[in-house]
């Protein structure tokens, strides 16, 4: 089981309320409110640098098979996003 200390306002969805801070029902003492909303944005395309959309999809590569529309690329060798992967993919026959 894992425990999370998520904030009251963010517990109501009511993230940007939040001041990023919880109780740890353990100790009782204030903490880090752990909801995602307060995950820094950093992600971003290791290759043109645009921010990660929150909207995005994830590349997989069953995209570049059916030909549709690919998503965001995320693996060990970097960050790279959908418009760089069409680039990357289909870029050198088009
Ligand atoms: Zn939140
Ligand atoms: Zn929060
Ligand atoms: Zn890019």
């Amino acid at each position: 089981m894992t425990l999370t200390n998520i904030g009251p306002d963010c517990r109501d969805n009511k993230h940007p309320a939040c001041d990023a801070r919880a109780m740890d029902l353990e100790t009782d003492e204030v903490t880090d409110c752990d909801c995602s909303c307060h995950a820094p944005a950093e992600v971003e395309c290791s290759s043109c640098g645009q921010p990660r959309p929150a909207d995005e999809t994830a590349y997989n590569p069953m995209q570049a098979i059916t030909g549709g529309p690919l998503g965001w690329y995320s693996g060990d060798d970097g960050e790279i996003c959908s418009d760089c992967m069409t680039n990357i993919i289909r870029g050198s026959n088009r």
